[in-house]
Parts: C-alpha cells; sequence; structure tokens
C-alpha cells in the first residue's frame, strides 16, 4: 500500500495523543478517521478512581500552541510553581521550581484535556470520528481494519494506519502477531490508587500552587489541585506484601496506617477509608518496542510506542512531542510517508527512553531515595 496526501489517515485511539494527531493531520488537509473503543467521553462519566490530572508541562504546552489551543488548555488548569514536601512531623517544606518562582507545570485533569483536543480535532474539515470501534485486528500490508460495535464487526481500509491506543495498544498487539516487532513491558511491583482532599469551607485544603508529595520510603503519595477545589491524591504502594495495597483490608487497619504515616492527611480526607476500599489499583509499567513503525504506513505513538511510569509526569508530555517530531517529519518529506514515518522513529525513540529511565530513577528520588536498586522494583516481560 502507499499514500499521497489525498488519502485517508485512520488515527486508532481518540485519547490524548490520537486527538492531538487527528488536529495537526487535518491541518496538513488529510482526511482523517479517529476510532475510539469508547462512547464520546464528552457525554460519558469519569470511571472511579481514574480521574487522573496530569502535570502540563511546557514540552506539552508547546504542541498545544501549535494549534492555537494553549490558551483554551491553559483556562482550565492550574499552575503549580515548586513541590510541597510533607514530613511525617513537622511543617510541609516548600521548594520552588526555580529560584525566581516564576516557573511552573500546570495541573490539568486528563478529562478536560482531552475534551478539549477532541472537540478541536472534531470540529476541523476533513475529520470524522468513530466512537464505540474498538480496533481488534489489523492487515499491516493492505491496511485493512476490523472494529468491534455495539452493532457487531466492522470493516474499513486506510493506506496509513496510525495507533495512538495506549498502553496496551492493539497496533502495536496486530504489529507483533504479524512478527513485525518486538517489545518489552516492564510492570512495577507498586500500583497506584486515587484518594481524594475535598475543599474545606469553600476553599483548598491545602496550598494550590504547589504539587504536593509525601514521601515515605516504600510508598509515596503526591497530591495536585483542581479547579474545583478539590485536590486528587495519587497513592503509590507495592500492590502485594506485609506493607502493600493488600494488607489494608478493614476500615479500621486503613484509619491506622493513614494516622501514623500520613497524620496531616487523615482529618483533609474525610472519604479516605470509602475510597480506600472501593478504588481500583491501577498498574505502573514501561513499555518498549523496536519498531515504532512498519513499512512507512504502519506507525505507533505516544503511550502505543513508549508507556512510562508517571513519576516525571511527562508521558502526555511526550506522546505531544511525538505528534509535532511526525508533522515536523511529514514537513522535511514532502508527505511522503515512507520517508517521515522512519524519520520520526529515528528522532524520537531515544528521547523516548531517555525518559522513560528519568521516571523510574525519578521514582526513588520522590520516595526519598530508598536504597532498592531499580531492577528489584520490576518484572520484566518480553515479547518477540
Ligand atoms: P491514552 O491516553 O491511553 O489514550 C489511548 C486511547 O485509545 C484511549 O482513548 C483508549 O480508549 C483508546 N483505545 C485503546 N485501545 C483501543 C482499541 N483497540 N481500539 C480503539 N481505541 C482504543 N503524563 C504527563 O505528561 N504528566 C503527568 O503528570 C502524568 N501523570 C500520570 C499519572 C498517572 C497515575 C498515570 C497512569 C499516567 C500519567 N501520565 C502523565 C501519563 C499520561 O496519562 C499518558 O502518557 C497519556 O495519557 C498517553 O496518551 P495516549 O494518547 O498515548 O494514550
Amino acid at each position: 500500500m502507499s499514500a499521497d496526501h489525498d488519502d485517508e489517515v485512520a488515527v486508532v485511539g481518540a485519547g490524548l495523543s490520537g486527538c492531538l494527531l487527528a488536529a495537526f493531520l487535518a491541518r496538513r488537509g488529510y482526511p482523517v478517521t479517529l476510532y475510539e473503543r469508547r462512547p464520546d467521553p464528552r457525554t460519558g462519566r469519569v470511571d472511579r478512581g481514574r480521574s487522573i490530572n496530569l502535570a502540563l508541562s511546557e514540552r506539552g504546552l508547546d504542541a498545544l500552541r501549535r494549534i492555537g489551543l494553549d490558551a483554551r488548555v491553559m483556562a482550565e488548569a492550574l499552575p503549580m510553581r515548586g513541590r510541597m514536601i510533607h514530613p511525617v512531623d513537622g511543617e510541609p517544606q516548600f521548594q520552588a521550581y526555580s529560584a525566581a518562582g516564576d516557573r511552573a507545570i500546570n495541573s490539568i485533569s486528563r478529562g478536560a484535556l482531552n475534551n478539549a483536543l477532541l472537540t478541536e480535532a472534531a470540529a476541523l474539515p476533513g475529520v470524522q470520528v468513530a466512537f464505540d470501534h474498538r480496533l481488534v485486528d489489523l492487515d499491516p500490508g493492505t491496511g485493512e481494519m476490523i472494529f468491534e460495535t455495539p452493532q457487531g464487526k466492522v470493516t474499513a481500509t486506510a493506506p496509513v494506519v496510525l495507533g495512538a491506543d495506549g498502553a496496551g495498544s492493539a497496533v502495536r498487539g496486530q504489529l507483533l502477531g504479524h512478527g513485525l516487532l518486538r517489545e518489552s513491558l516492564d510492570f512495577l511491583d507498586y500500583g497506584y490508587k486515587e484518594l481524594t482532599i475535598p475543599p474545606m469551607g469553600g476553599s483548598f485544603a491545602l496550598d494550590p500552587e504547589a504539587l504536593h508529595i509525601w514521601p515515605r520510603g516504600t510508598s509515596m503519595m503526591i497530591a495536585l489541585p483542581n479547579p474545583d477545589r478539590s485536590f486528587t491524591c495519587t497513592l503509590f504502594w507495592p500492590t502485594h506484601g506485609t506493607a502493600s495495597f493488600a494488607s489494608l483490608g478493614s476500615p479500621a487497619a486503613i484509619e491506622r496506617h493513614f494516622a501514623q504515616h500520613y497524620p496531616d492527611l487523615l482529618p483533609l480526607a474525610p472519604n479516605l477509608v470509602d475510597e480506600y476500599l472501593h478504588n481500583p489499583v491501577g498498574v505502573l509499567g514501561t513499555v518498549r518496542c523496536d519498531s515504532w513503525q512498519v513499512n512507512g504506513t504502519v506507525g505507533l505513538l505516544g503511550d502505543a510506542a513508549h508507556a512510562i511510569v508517571p513519576f516525571y509526569g511527562q508521558g502526555a508530555n511526550c506522546a505531544f512531542e511525538d505528534v509535532v517530531e511526525l508533522d515536523r517529519c511529514l514537513d522535511e518529506c514532502a508527505d511522503d510517508w515512507s520517508a517521515a514515518l522512519p524519520r520520526y522513529q529515528h528522532r524520537r525513540q531515544g528521547n523516548a527512553e531517555a525518559i522513560a529511565q528519568m521516571a523510574l530513577a525519578n521514582f526513588v528520588e520522590m520516595r526519598d531515595r530508598v536504597a532498592s536498586p531499580l531492577f528489584q522494583l520490576s518484572r520484566r516481560v518480553e515479547h518477540t
């Protein structure tokens, strides 16, 4: 299969990178169909304990600026000018991100960011969005895709297919199944659980201009502010073992644990026990694959190509950089996909590996430099 500028591009996954990519490609004049396994997120509700607020940094903002979306996104973001470290005893300590206090990273809800990107992409001429379309099969040689929909299986074909379908990418899975790439998945023995600090008397219960961190050695919690004056906390802890999510089974045990290790949190989180018992534990891992493109016609972007652990707050920022780089490569290669996709992989793969390693190293830094070698924290699955 080959592509020219009038041919349709299929983008699988209408998450952060897929929507941004669709917007960039539509601005280049391509007809784009975005296929998303879920219903329209703008009409639905967020799964319990899966709200996720992101730290959006300059790397991500740069991409948004290029399509004029930065101001709209920033209107829903809260700048965090430093980290606030909460010790077990004593007062929290603020560490500014820059000496002048003028640098910030921005707290934004992943859902709000996704909706803004989706609305932007869907409004552009040439973009179609097919919700409730889950990719289940792909022929990398012909670009034929099969989707499961509520109405049954649907087939579509596109000369260029781009997988922006997240860490568990079905596009990557299809390439793997056809023997066109090798992947490795490194899961941490740590998971994460969301908890909430609601507004107190109508105000933020903590300083909203900081990313709050409770470093506790074997566990760690962070909290980012939301525009409704609540904070979303994310507790990182081993999934199994004597000190782990699995070790606290009763409301009394949960309260005892938080009173001992997070004493300043307890009075601020009235729903803590209920949330702890009912919110899911998310998995954390690093995805690597040796090929991010095949034959210049099928490509991978964002978490589909390189999911990383969240401790540097760079997964989405990095996904946005992929989109900018692919756009740049299309410019340089006069929209010849067979040249642009290999160039994009060449430029981005080393950077993605660097941030993957820095994110793992920052986990140790944030937990307070616990002396565990990183390899003891993870288990690896290799697929060839
Ligand atoms: P996703 O956002 O996962 O989107 C993939 C989309 O594809 C989804 O809409 C999904 O429904 C769809 N899809 C999946 N399979 C199929 C299929 N078979 N067919 C069709 N559609 C499909 N990043 C930061 O930059 N800063 C942070 O502070 C930060 N904090 C994080 C905190 C946590 C706890 C976690 C878990 C992640 C964090 N990240 C952060 C990472 C960030 O969320 C991801 O890097 C980002 O969402 C990747 O975007 P994506 O578009 O590649 O994938």
